[in-house]
């Protein structure tokens, strides 16, 4: 068995549905498990109504709009979402009223987006002749933690997913993606662009011999393609690679996507909705060895570097323990780290509670804060044996004079990665996808 899983454009319009259509159909027996994301736009409206409602103005026009358009060119009938939009209509109302958000309304806000999607799609694909079923991923007993907004997948549920799914023979269940609940029977979501993540947990879940990712791009390609329009799809790609890839910035997919596989000993498909003929790239253990060091380039947008600096304490036990306590307090991850001999270099995604967490640090040390950098990352499991990879990358730089902040070459060696200047990331990207892929 087969989970195959379409992301926002994939759903977003009767064309790339009816290619849907096809790429399902043409699976034949036994039928796969189809996982989808809600259509392209809708999770970014309801989070923006979300919030408008909290401060006490709201409109569901939009959302009533896209979804009656697409279903009117898909000829199914609106009845299919309408009540679940009634219900959204009151959820907002609500927050209206109270005027607040918390992360756990806004994942029930948001799983509206992927609840309405697997009714149409299943509709529509039914209606063409393939018997389907629309499938709320936790009734199939999909359970987290109760992170709201990112949550964590609780490992053993997925033993009543995989029973849950092998019941369901005679039919293409199509499950939301994206969502699912804690034990408390609160909605929750697996993070922006969760949808791949719950592709490799049901694959898991079901044993499946493949994951497919279907997406708007050719696989994994060599850049993002939408900043290097040069970029070159990826045959072949490490589990190690895909998910330095996926963590470093690749948005094609989620972080955690590789997790479920690596365990499962699945392999992952990335294809193009758009081209289905198109051979996309395989993510496997192990790949041969390629004739290319580096793989991919990835960026991340939004990074902030911290240095604290202290001359006293530096070489004192407890020091390193102390300065990231602070940072796990604040439930900041910390990215990438550097140290000198007085000071200690971190790179953080988010500058949400950044004042918070500088006033405690500078208790003990002087602290410098450097928004709006970005943090780019070379991969490739080639990186690791030859040597002058690095020469070539900060050659490149330096040949672009794009300036270069803490360097890391992790604890893998499958990656090298270093911050620039925010404003700088792209040329920087397409200056060094110019070295290593021509
Ligand atoms: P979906 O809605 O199908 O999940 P996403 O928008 O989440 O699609 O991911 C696909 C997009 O990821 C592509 O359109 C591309 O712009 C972007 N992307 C970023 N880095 C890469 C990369 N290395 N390879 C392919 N796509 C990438
Ligand atoms: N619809 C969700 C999002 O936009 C999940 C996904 O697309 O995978 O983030
Ligand atoms: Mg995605």
């Amino acid at each position: 068995m087969r989970v195959l899983k379409f992301g926002g454009t994939s759903v977003g319009s009767a064309a790339n549905l009816d290619r849907v259509h096809a790429i399902v159909s043409g699976q034949g027996k036994p039928y796969p498990v189809v996982v989808t994301s809600a259509h392209a736009g809708v999770t970014d409206e309801l989070l923006r109504q979300a919030k408008n409602a909290s401060r006490g103005k709201y409109s569901l026009r939009n959302l009533r709009r896209r979804h009656k358009d697409l279903l009117a060119d898909l000829e199914v009938e609106f009845d299919v979402v309408a009540p679940l939009l009634a219900e959204l209509g009151d959820l907002l109302r609500g927050l209206s009223l109270v005027r607040e958000l918390t992360p756990r309304s806004l994942d029930l806000v948001a799983s509206f987006g992927e609840r309405m999607a697997v009714r149409g799609i299943a509709a529509y694909l039914s209606q063409r002749g393939l018997p389907a079923e629309a499938v709320d991923a936790y009734d199939l007993g999909l359970r987290t933690d109760s992170t709201f907004q990112a949550a964590t997948p609780n490992v053993a549920s997925l033993r009543d997913v995989g029973r849950a799914l092998k019941k369901m023979r005679r039919f293409v269940p199509v499950v939301t993606g994206f969502i699912a609940q804690d034990a408390e029977g609160n909605v929750t979501t697996l993070g922006r662009s969760g949808s791949d993540f719950t592709a490799t947990l049901l694959g898991a879940a079901i044993q499946a011999d493949e994951v497919q990712i279907w997406t708007d791009v050719d696989g994994v390609m060599t850049a993002d393609p939408r900043i290097v329009p040069g970029a070159q799809s990826i045959p072949a790609l490490s589990i190690a690679e895909a998910s330095e890839l996926a963590y470093y910035g690749a948005r094609v997919i989620h972080p955690a996507t590789m997790l479920p596989a690596i365990e499962a000993k699945i392999p992952v498909r990335v294809l193009n909705t758009g081209s289905p003929k198109h051979l996309g790239t395989v993510i496997l253990g192990t790949v041969p060895p390629s004739r290319r060091s580096v793989k991919s380039i990835a960026y991340k947008r939004g990074t902030t570097l911290i240095t604290v600096e202290s001359k006293r304490m530096l070489m004192q036990p407890g020091f390193m323990a102390r300065i990231f306590e602070i940072f796990a307090r604040y439930d900041l991850s910390v990215d990438l780290v550097a140290t000198s001999e007085v000071t200690v270099s971190v790179t953080v995604d988010s500058d949400a509670k950044l004042d918070a967490v500088k006033a405690e640090l500078g208790q003990f040390s002087e602290v410098t804060v450097e928004a709006e950098m970005a943090q780019v990352s070379i991969v490739g499991e080639g990186i690791r044996d030859r040597v002058g990879v690095a020469a070539e990358v900060f050659e490149t730089l330096k040949k672009s004079r794009t300036p270069v902040r803490l360097i890391s070459h992790g604890g893998t060696k499958i990656n090298i990665s270093f911050l620039v200047e925010e404003k700088l990331v792209k040329r920087a990207v397409r200056a060094l996808h110019r070295t290593f892929f021509g």
